[in-house]
C-alpha cells in the first residue's frame, strides 16, 4: 500500500475513493483494500467511535492528515451488525479485479472498485445480523397528489414477504406503529410536509427521503411486472394507484441497496384496514403488547404468550398480535386450529418436537436468491423440507379444521424435486462458503469423485516418495514440504545437502531450488509432475462443486414459492400448537367471538401479571368478571366506573380486559373462565402517565391529547379503557374533565367502556346515566391497615384509603397521623357542601354539538355560512389549510 503524497496532490486511489463516496452520501463507505475494509475521513471517526477501534491516519489530503480505520474482511459481519444496530447505513465497496490486473495497465493504475451492496437496517439477510423471531421490514409510503390518496408497501427481504395497503393522514401513525418497520422510505415532498413531521420524527433516523420519481404511479405497474418477470399485473389482484406507487418505491429501494442482485420476493399481498382491529399508537404502547413502556421485551404480552418452537413461528405470532382480526369467521378458524391441539395434546407435542429441528427456510432461500447464500443454506432447505415431510406424515390422517388442512396441503405440495436433489447431492457436513468445497456428497458426481481420488491419492504418493527419497539418500530427516511460492519441495538440513548434491547421479535427479541458512530445497521431475496433477485435480474438483452448487441454488430459487408456502404452513402449525400449549398450561379458555356488542368475561386474569405472581410464588392472581354487554333489549354496551384505592388493582383490571379482547381477536385462547366478545373494531386506552417531554408535552397534555383522540374516534363497536383521567391537574379541574368525559362517552360514543377513577364524586353519575354501573376494588380494613383483595365488586368505594396506602409505603408515622387529622377536617367540611349535589344541580348533558350562531341563513354571507360549518377541534392541519383556501376563494 503506497502512502498518499503530502501536500495538495490527490493519489489516484484517493480520487477513486472520493468519487465513490460522493455517489453514496449518507452511507459509511467500507472501502476494500486487500483483506480489510478501510474507512476514511469523517466515516473513520464515526466508525472508530462506534466500534471502539483504533483511529489512525494514512497520508494527507489538502495538507491535512487523513483519518483512517479498518476492519478485517473476515470479521466484517460483526462490525456491520454493530453499525446497523446504531442506525448507520453502510456502502460496501469491493475490488472488482485482481490487483495484478490493475498493475498490467500501468504502475499508476488503481484496482477497479465499486459498491456492490448497501447495508441498511432493513436490507440485511445474514443470520448473524437478524433476530430469528423478528421481521425486518422496509416500508415505502406514497401519496397521489391529485387525490390525496395514500398507501404503504412493506417488504422483508430476508423472507420475501411483500404487502401493501391504503392508509390516510390520520391513520398513518397507527399503521406505522402496527407494522414497526426498521426503515421508512418516503418521497421528498411527503418527507417535507409538516403534516407528517410528528409521525416521521417518532421514527427518527429510520425515515429517509427519496426522489419522487421512484414513486411514480404511472410507471409503477411496469416496474412491478418487470421485477416479477410477468407481462401484466392482472394476476396480482387489484391495486390502487397509491398502492402501486408505494410498491414501486419499495422495490426501487430494494434494487438500489442490493445493486446487482434481486431477492426472490413474494407477489405483493393487499392488506385491508377494515379487517384488522385498529389500535392507536398510545394504546399499543400502554398495553405493552410487544415491549414494555421502558422498551424491554421481557414483561411484554408477546413474551408472556410466545411458546413457539421456531423463528418463523415467532415472527408469525408477533405479526398476528400486532394486527388482530375483526372478522368473527376468520377468528373462529384460527381458534379452531388452536382447539385442535388443545383437544389432542399428543399431536401438538409430536408436532412441536418435530419443529424443534426446523431451520429458517425463508431466510435461507432469500440469501440464496441474493447470491449471498452458501452450502449451509442449501442444507437448511434440505432439513426444512425433510421436517415438512415428517410433519405431513404426522398430520396425514388427523381430522383437521380449515386453516390446518390448508397448511397440510401446502406441506404435501413442497417440491420433492428440490428435496431429492439436495438429498443426493449435499453432504451431511458442509462448510459455510461454497468456495471452501467439500460439500458435494461422495458418489454424486463421477468426475468429482475421480478428481478427489486423484488428489487424495497424490497426497499418499507424496508420502511414499518422501520415504523413498529418504531411503535412497540415507537422509532420514528428509521432508517433502509445501508452500505457496515453491509448491512442493524436498528439504534437507544444510549439513545433509551433500547427500543430494555430492554425486553426478544425485545432481541429475535432485534439482536445486533454494538455499536457506539452515536448509536446502530441491525438487525432482516426479515431484513436479505430481504437483501439477494435484493442483489440477483440486482446481477441477472445486470447479465441479461450484457448478453443482449453482445448479442446486437455481433449482431452489426456481421453487421459491412452494418452499415459502411450506415454510409458512409450518409457521402456522407452530403458532397453533404453541397457543394450544399456552392455553393448556395456563388454563386459558376458548373465547366466543361474534358480531354482537357483548363483552362478558368470567374470571378473567392478566396474563403477564399472573405469570409474574406465579414466578414470585406470591399469592395467586385474583380472577375478576367484567360485563359490558348491552342490557336486555338495548343496543349499546355499558360503561363501568371503577373506583378503589391506589394499588387496589384498577389498572391491572382495565388492562386485562383490553388484553383479553386483543388475544381473542388474534385467535388465541384467553386467560379467563369464560369469554364472550362481540368483535371490537377499535381499541383505545389511556392508561398510566407517560410523559412525552421530548416533544415538550407535560403528563397532563399527553393525557388530554390521548383522551381527545378517543372521544373523537371511538365508535359504537369500540372498546375504551380510561385510567385516572384528570389526575394530572388540580382536583376540581380534573374532576370536571373526568365528569364531562364520562357524559360524552355515554351519550355520544356509546361504546363499551371501562373508566377507573379516584374521584368518588363521579359515582353519583350512575343515577342519571342508564348504561353506567359502579364497581369497586374491594379492600378490607384490618387493625387500621388496608388489605387489598384485588376483587372487583358492584358498588362504589366509600373512600380512597390514600393515608393507609401512604403508611404501607413507609411514610413516617408522624406524617401519617397528621394527614389523618387533616383528612378528618376536610371530610367534615365537605359533608356540608359536597360535590354530590352537583348531580342535582347540573342540567342533563346533551351530546349534540354546541348550537351554532342562530343568524338566519338568509342573513349570512357565504363566508359566514362556511365559517359556521367549520369545527376547528376536529381538523387536521391539512384540512384546516384546505378550508382556508376554500374561504379565500369565497372572498
Ligand atoms: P391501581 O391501578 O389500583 O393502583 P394496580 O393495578 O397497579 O393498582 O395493581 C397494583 C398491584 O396489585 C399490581 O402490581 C399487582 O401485583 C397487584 N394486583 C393487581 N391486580 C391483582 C389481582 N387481580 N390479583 C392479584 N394481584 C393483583
Amino acid at each position: 500500500r503506497s502512502a498518499a503524497p503530502a501536500g495538495g496532490a490527490v493519489t489516484p486511489m484517493m480520487a477513486q475513493y472520493m468519487e465513490i463516496k460522493a455517489l453514496n452520501a449518507g452511507y459509511l463507505l467500507f472501502y476494500r483494500m486487500g483483506d480489510f475494509y478501510e474507512l476514511f475521513f469523517e466515516d473513520a471517526e464515526i466508525a472508530a467511535r462506534a466500534l471502539g477501534i483504533t483511529l489512525t491516519k494514512r497520508g494527507q489530503h489538502q495538507g491535512k492528515d487523513i483519518p483512517m480505520c479498518g476492519v478485517p474482511v473476515h470479521a466484517a459481519d460483526d462490525y456491520l451488525q454493530k453499525l446497523i444496530g446504531l442506525g448507520h447505513r453502510v456502502a460496501v465497496c469491493e475490488q472488482l479485479e485482481d490487483p495484478a490486473e490493475a498493475k498490467k495497465r500501468g504502475s499508476k493504475s488503481v484496482v477497479r472498485r465499486d459498491v456492490t451492496r448497501l447495508v441498511t437496517p432493513a436490507t440485511i439477510t445474514e443470520d448473524k445480523l437478524l433476530e430469528p423471531g423478528e421481521n425486518a421490514y422496509l416500508l415505502a409510503l406514497a401519496r397521489i397528489r391529485a387525490s390525496g390518496q395514500m398507501a404503504y408497501a412493506f417488504i422483508d427481504i430476508s423472507t420475501g414477504e411483500f404487502r401493501l395497503g391504503e392508509t390516510a393522514p390520520e391513520r398513518l401513525l397507527p399503521d406505522l406503529t402496527r407494522i414497526g418497520p426498521r426503515e421508512i422510505v418516503v418521497p421528498e415532498p411527503l418527507f417535507h410536509d409538516p403534516e407528517f413531521r410528528p409521525a416521521f420524527d417518532l421514527f427518527g433516523r429510520a425515515v429517509s427521503p427519496h426522489p419522487a420519481a421512484i414513486f411514480d404511479s404511472a410507471t409503477a405497474p411496469d416496474r412491478l411486472a418487470h421485477y416479477f418477470g410477468v407481462s401484466t399485473l392482472d394476476g396480482f389482484g387489484d391495486f390502487s394507484r397509491a398502492e402501486l406507487a408505494a410498491a414501486a418505491g419499495a422495490l426501487a429501494y430494494v434494487e438500489k441497496t442490493q445493486v446487482s442482485e434481486r431477492p426472490a420476493l413474494q407477489r405483493p399481498q393487499r392488506e385491508s384496514s377494515a379487517r384488522t382491529l385498529f389500535i392507536d399508537p398510545a394504546t399499543r404502547a400502554n398495553l405493552e403488547l410487544e415491549r414494555t413502556l421502558s422498551g424491554q421485551r421481557d414483561g411484554s404480552l408477546l413474551k408472556a404468550i410466545d411458546r413457539t418452537a421456531t423463528g418463523p413461528g415467532a415472527r408469525l405470532l408477533a405479526g398476528r398480535l400486532r394486527a388482530p382480526l375483526t372478522d368473527p369467521q376468520a377468528i373462529g378458524e384460527r381458534l379452531d386450529s388452536v382447539a385442535t391441539f388443545v383437544a389432542d395434546d399428543l399431536l401438538g407435542e409430536g408436532l412441536r418436537a418435530q419443529l424443534k429441528a426446523l431451520p429458517d427456510m425463508a431466510r435461507a432461500l432469500s440469501r440464496l436468491s441474493l447470491n449471498r447464500g452458501g452450502p449451509r443454506d442449501l442444507l437448511a432447505l434440505r432439513e426444512g423440507l425433510a421436517v415438512a415431510g415428517d410433519v405431513h406424515q404426522l398430520l396425514k390422517s388427523a381430522d383437521l379444521p380449515a386453516e390446518l388442512a390448508a397448511a397440510r396441503t401446502a406441506l404435501a405440495d413442497a417440491p420433492a424435486d428440490v428435496s431429492d436433489a439436495l438429498g443426493t447431492a449435499l453432504a451431511d457436513e458442509v462448510p459455510l462458503m461454497a468456495r471452501d468445497g467439500g460439500f458435494v456428497r461422495a458418489g454424486h458426481h463421477d468426475e468429482l469423485d475421480q478428481m478427489r481420488r486423484l488428489r487424495d491419492e497424490s497426497r499418499r504418493v507424496i508420502a511414499s516418495l518422501q520415504a523413498d527419497y529418504a531411503a535412497e539418500t540415507g537422509v532420514r530427516s528428509l521432508k517433502i514440504k509445501h508452500n505457496n511460492v515453491l509448491g512442493y519441495f524436498i528439504e534437507v538440513t544444510a549439513g545433509n545437502a551433500d547427500a543430494l548434491t555430492g554425486t553426478d547421479e544425485a545432481r541429475g535427479r535432485f534439482i536445486h531450488r533454494q538455499t536457506l541458512a539452515s536448509a536446502m530445497r530441491f525438487t525432482t521431475t516426479e515431484l513436479a509432475d505430481l504437483e501439477s496433477r494435484i493442483a489440477n485435480a483440486a482446481g477441477r474438483a472445486l470447479e465441479i462443486e461450484l457448478a453443482v452448487f449453482e445448479q442446486l441454488r437455481a433449482l431452489a430459487v426456481a421453487h421459491a414459492d412452494p418452499i415459502r408456502e411450506a415454510a409458512h404452513a409450518l409457521a402456522v402449525l407452530d403458532v397453533s400448537a404453541a397457543l394450544a400449549d399456552l392455553a393448556t398450561s395456563q388454563g386459558y379458555c376458548r373465547p366466543l367471538v361474534d358480531d354482537s356488542r357483548t363483552f362478558r368475561i368470567v374470571a378473567g386474569r392478566h396474563p403477564v401479571v399472573e405469570q409474574a405472581l406465579r414466578r414470585q410464588a406470591a399469592d395467586p392472581f385474583v380472577a375478576n368478571d367484567c360485563d359490558l354487554s348491552p342490557a336486555e333489549g338495548a343496543d349499546h354496551g355499558a360503561l363501568w366506573l371503577l373506583t378503589g384505592p391506589n394499588m387496589g388493582g384498577k389498572s391491572t383490571f382495565l388492562r386485562q380486559n383490553a388484553v383479553i379482547a386483543i388475544l381473542a381477536q388474534t385467535g388465541s385462547f384467553v386467560p379467563a373462565g369464560q369469554a364472550h366478545i362481540g368483535v371490537v373494531d377499535r381499541l383505545f386506552s389511556r392508561v398510566g402517565a407517560s410523559d412525552d417531554l421530548a416533544r415538550g408535552r407535560s403528563t397532563f397534555m399527553v393525557e388530554m391529547v390521548e383522551t381527545a383522540a378517543i372521544l373523537n374516534q371511538a365508535g359504537e363497536n369500540a372498546l375504551v379503557i380510561l385510567d385516572e383521567i384528570g389526575r394530572g391537574t388540580a382536583t376540581f379541574d380534573g374532576l370536571s374533565i373526568a365528569w364531562a368525559t364520562i357524559e360524552y362517552l355515554h351519550a355520544h360514543n356509546r361504546c363499551r367502556t371501562l373508566f377507573a377513577t379516584h374521584f368518588h364524586e363521579l359515582t353519583a353519575l350512575h343515577e342519571k346515566l342508564d348504561r353506567l354501573a359502579n364497581v369497586t376494588m374491594r379492600v378490607k380494613e384490618w387493625q387500621g391497615d388496608v388489605v387489598f383483595l384485588h376483587e372487583v365488586g358492584h358498588g362504589a368505594a366509600d373512600r380512597s384509603y390514600g393515608v393507609q396506602v401512604a403508611r404501607l409505603a413507609g411514610l413516617p408515622e408522624a406524617v401519617v397521623e397528621r394527614a389523618r387529622a387533616v383528612l378528618d377536617q376536610l371530610e367534615a367540611q365537605n359533608r356540608d357542601k359536597g360535590t354530590a349535589s352537583l348531580i342535582d344541580d347540573l342540567p342533563l348533558f346533551s351530546a349534540a354539538p354546541p348550537q351554532k350562531k342562530t343568524v338566519p341563513k338568509s342573513a349570512q354571507s357565504a363566508i359566514e355560512a362556511a365559517l359556521a360549518d367549520l369545527s376547528p377541534d376536529e381538523m387536521t392541519p391539512r384540512t384546516a389549510l384546505e378550508a382556508l383556501y376554500a374561504l379565500k376563494a369565497l372572498a
